[in-house]
């Protein structure tokens, strides 16, 4: 089995979702006490969110390459950034690290191929919804049309990640409102919706609609689950 190495934090409650889901991947596919191999860097968020918001992209791809750095010295044989949006900064940790990254946009838009889904709704914080580095590489390299919410929508959609998510509350309010936004896409031509933040899966699931949802989280954990084992 390969060792997985995780950059974490970001926020802890998703982290707390990878790890639970990564065990839980490993155990099913082997028995018994099995578990996953996890060397885990696990970042102060505070430091990242407050670097994400000034724009200053450079100094949190900083903190995150040097923690893939740790992370390699300590024995992972490939790497997990563990949030949609700090994919933002993957050509640096790519340039700092010999680790194979496994990019969380890949894993669901593979999912995504093999479902024959063209055309997806959005949601995550405001950076993933509108730059270009999450839409763009379903679009350039998967050939997948992504919407996204409107403006005012995707304010909320942000807001409710970093104020409740991100913090361990979830509010029924906010829930139905997720819902709503869902709904929207979904009769804009939507034929699923990426939860494409790692928190989001901590308020809505399946359960909640019977429009597809992809949790990237889940998929994210799975294929890492896949390579681990993979020989
Ligand atoms: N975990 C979130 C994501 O998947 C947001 C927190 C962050 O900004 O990294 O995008």
């Amino acid at each position: 089995m390969k060792t997985i190495g995780m950059l974490g934090g970001m926020s802890w409650e998703s982290t707390a979702s990878y790890y639970k889901a990564l065990n839980e991947g490993i155990n099913q596919q082997l028995g018994g006490l099995h578990s996953a191999k996890i060397v885990m860097f696990s970042v102060d968020f505070d430091e990242i969110e407050k670097l994400q918001h000034r724009d200053d992209w450079k100094g949190a791809a900083n903190i995150l390459a040097d923690a893939a750095v740790n992370v390699e010295k300590a024995g992972a044989d490939f790497l997990l950034i563990c949030t949609n949006t700090m994919h933002n900064v993957y050509d640096d940790i790519v340039d700092k690290t010999a680790l194979p990254i496994l990019h969380i946009a890949d894993a669901t838009a593979e999912q995504l191929t093999i479902d024959g889904v063209k055309t997806i709704g959005l949601l995550g914080t405001g950076f993933t919804m509108q730059q270009d580095f999450y839409k763009g590489r379903l679009r350039d390299k998967y050939n997948i049309n992504v919407i996204v919410p409107s403006a005012s929508e995707q304010k909320m959609v942000h807001k409710v990640i970093y104020d409740e998510l991100c913090k361990g509350k979830i509010i029924a309010d906010s829930k139905l409102a997720y819902l709503a936004v869902i709904d929207k896409l979904f009769e804009q031509g939507a034929e699923a919706i990426i939860l494409g933040c790692t928190e989001i899966a901590l308020l809505i699931n399946q359960s909640d609609t019977n429009i597809t949802l992809y949790d990237t989280t889940t998929i994210h954990a799975k294929a890492a689950v896949e390579l681990a084992l993979n020989n």
